[in-house]
């Protein structure tokens, strides 16, 4: 959804501080810059709302921290598949919003709040240099080098794992990463667990824990 923490957050700041930068006497401007950057995530919202029948947006911020996680046994909520709509496609969205803004130039704030989104949603690790010098071309889990490797989030930013952070990445060999991700899945963790999550999890593990203490 995006609507949640860390990526509203980063949207209304980085559009903020161009619209700003662009426009500093013109504040009708900068606001629509602001406002562009972020209302471009409401996408999410209409497709889950337009799928689901339920407009309530809690019930949507529910449910894209829930659709997140791997199924679990006996979990039978429906599932809306993938909600980036068209509007999400830099290669679609760019050259119409660009090319209408060069034809009439009062659009040209929300063209540029527009890229602003598009292009912190293109956030790509895996061309993350930090990463790649640090692990000196080898496995940071196993240590092989010379094999295929791969940046992997440690905690997606999502789940409220640092984006920019080179600490919250690591360079995997395709068998370390398939390790993590069954380790991950066979401990019924969510593949990337926010903080809540996984307070939550543990309290359900710990009243299981007493549970079988009981049954014992
Ligand atoms: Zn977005
Ligand atoms: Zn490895």
């Amino acid at each position: 959804m995006g609507v949640s923490g860390m990526r509203f957050r980063s949207h209304l700041l980085a559009a903020a501080a161009v619209g700003l930068a662009l426009y500093p006497r013109a504040p009708w401007r900068a606001a629509l810059t602001i406002l562009s950057g972020v209302a471009l995530d409401t996408d999410h919202f209409l497709l889950y709302a337009l799928r689901s029948g339920d407009w309530n947006p809690v019930g949507a911020l529910r449910y894209d921290r829930w659709r997140h996680h791997p199924p679990r046994r006996g979990d039978t909520r429906p599932r809306y598949g993938s909600l980036r709509s068209v509007a999400h496609e830099p290669q679609i969205t760019l050259p119409l919003v660009w090319l209408a803004a060069l034809l009439w130039s009062p659009l040209r704030p929300v063209a540029v709040g527009l890229t602003v989104h598009l292009a912190l949603d293109l956030h790509l690790p895996h061309y993350d240099w930090r990463i790649r010098r640090r692990a000196r071309g080898r496995c940071e889990r196993c240590g092989i080098a010379g094999v295929p490797l791969e940046v992997h989030a440690l905690v997606h930013p999502r789940y409220g794992g640092r984006r920019w952070s080179a600490h919250n990445y690591a360079l995997w060999c395709t068998a370390c990463a398939r390790a993590v991700r069954e380790a991950r899945t066979s401990a019924h963790l969510p593949d990337v667990p926010s903080p809540e999550c996984r307070s939550a999890e543990e309290e359900t593990a710990s009243k299981e824990n007493v549970w079988n203490r009981r049954q014992v």
